[in-house]
């Protein structure tokens, strides 16, 4: 029976970021259990085709990936491909935005790897997050990538399953499909960047008109990730066609139309310094309102440490009932844990009178407990603190916390654009353009490798 290798390695790096991956950062399966994520097995198995299962390790966005890190889980995929180098095709899904120390891309790297092992016909086909940063070797080396349609991403199951059923085709049929990659020099604010919103919604729906086409395997547009300084680091459109005339041509139509977009992305919700956002946030009639400290974005590789915001509302002393949940501080946890709830104390850190106002844990990416969690009140003001790396996507976050979500009229979280899952408890948003790792100002991240020009950072005229 003709086999097919399936893997998944993801980690989408921040160069800013101080905390690199480490093994327990990464959720991790081998053999059988990478189903437990993956949902491709059945279409390659209905076709007819022997699944052979890898690894599958996926970690929290972070720092870039040392080599020790990448190479521990690179070494496990090479060794399923050693043992079965008569593989007709390989699928894996990746981020695309994996930066490893003194290597770059580290799916690429893995690419060429594979590609010194399995036969020239062997197909490779792959799926990535719309963020990806997508080097133009890649063409080189895999056939077939199918990117997110979605920005916030809810069809990562659906691109899986396209991905699988590109692979299938081009080996039912014998073709073996060309993949071009048109980069597009702009960086611009991943959270203005939103496919449910035109201008990329029409151009989302382009992409799906030309896979209709036979001779089409994918057609994608991806919007780079600007928090790795890389020369790969911008955006992109990919088209995998029969021929590499036609995905060059539906590549560069795709890439001139985006570009032609460029400056049209702002932001759809009150996006404002934190100062401004505070401010708003305490004189609002509305029920409940939340604030996103964007540049410590903890979804996007920041630690979630700074206390920026939350010396703001301390300093403010509002009347309103607050929350600012999920600041990354493992002595604070642990230097209070043993102090119970309601008691008071000194808490030097901010010089301020406080009171224990519960204990609880942390829910992590994977919906497993990662650990403690204690909640601080000062006046009206409640700062959950975390012993390690959190991220506040969803009321569960705040239960597990042992904090009632629904009790506090103003809410700060370390993230982007806020959560779907967040959404119905907001009655208004505000997005903080606050400093850190994940900072939003392109201007201010100070990008030294990538290519020039690049819009906003110059003026030029571009075409592909
Ligand atoms: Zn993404």
């Amino acid at each position: 029976m003709k086999k097919i290798i399936v893997a998944a390695f993801q980690c989408e790096s921040n160069s800013k970021a101080r905390l690199k991956p480490t093994k327990e950062d990464f959720e991790y399966f081998k053999g059988e259990d990478i189903f437990k994520k993956l949902v491709v097995k059945d279409v390659f198995e209905s076709a007819g085709y022997k699944v052979v299962p890898s690894i599958y390790a996926v970690a929290l966005p972070s720092g870039t990936v040392t080599e020790d890190i990448y190479f521990y889980y690179e070494k496990q995929i090479m060794q399923t491909v050693r043992e079965n180098t008569d593989a007709v095709g390989v699928y894996i899904f990746f981020h695309g935005s994996m930066e490893v120390d003194n290597i770059g891309s580290g799916e690429l790297y893995l690419l060429k790897e594979i590609r010194k092992i399995v036969s020239p016909d062997c197909v490779i086909s792959m799926t990535m997050d719309a963020h990806a940063n997508i080097t133009a070797e890649l063409g080189e080396y895999a056939n077939i990538t199918c990117g997110f349609k979605t920005v916030p991403h809810t069809d990562q199951k659906e691109s899986q399953l396209r991905a699988a059923h590109a692979l299938v085709k081009a080996l039912d049929t014998g073709v073996k499909p060309r993949l071009f990659v048109q980069y597009v020099p702009f960086l611009l604010k991943n959270d203005t960047l939103l496919t449910g919103e035109e201008p990329l919604k029409s151009l989302i729906a382009e992409t799906v008109e030309y896979e209709k086409d036979e001779e089409v395997f994918s057609a994608n547009l991806f919007l780079g990730h600007c928090w790795i300084d890389a020369v790969n680091t911008c955006a992109s459109t990919v088209v995998c066609a029969d021929t590499e005339e036609k995905a060059e041509k539906i590549a560069k139509k795709l890439a001139n139309e985006l570009w032609a977009t460029r400056d049209v992305y702002k932001f759809k919700i009150e996006a404002e310094d934190p100062e401004e956002c505070v401010k708003r946030a305490i004189e609002g009639k509305e029920n409940r309102i939340f604030i996103t400290d964007s540049g410590d974005n903890t979804t996007a590789g920041a630690e979630g440490e700074s206390v920026e915001i939350l010396k703001l509302f301390l300093a403010a002393d509002p009347k309103k009932k607050t929350c600012v949940a999920g600041i990354t501080d493992y002595d604070t946890v642990n230097g209070l844990w043993e102090k119970k709830d309601g008691e008071e104390f000194f808490f030097e850190k901010f010089g301020v009178n406080a009171k224990i106002k519960s204990h609880g844990e942390i829910l992590g990416w994977t919906k497993e407990i990662i650990g403690k969690s204690i909640t601080v009140s000062v006046g009206n003001v409640d700062a959950v603190f975390t012993e390690y790396r959190s991220a506040f996507i969803e009321k569960g976050n705040f239960d597990k916390a042992n904090v009632d979500l629904l009790g506090y009229k103003i809410v700060v979280v370390k993230l982007g654009y806020l959560f779907t899952e967040l959404k119905p408890y907001a009655d208004r948003e505000l997005f903080a353009l606050s400093d850190g790792a994940s900072c939003v100002e392109l201007k201010r991240l100070n990008l030294k490798k990538i290519m020039r020009p690049m819009y906003p950072l110059d003026e030029f005229e571009w075409k592909a």
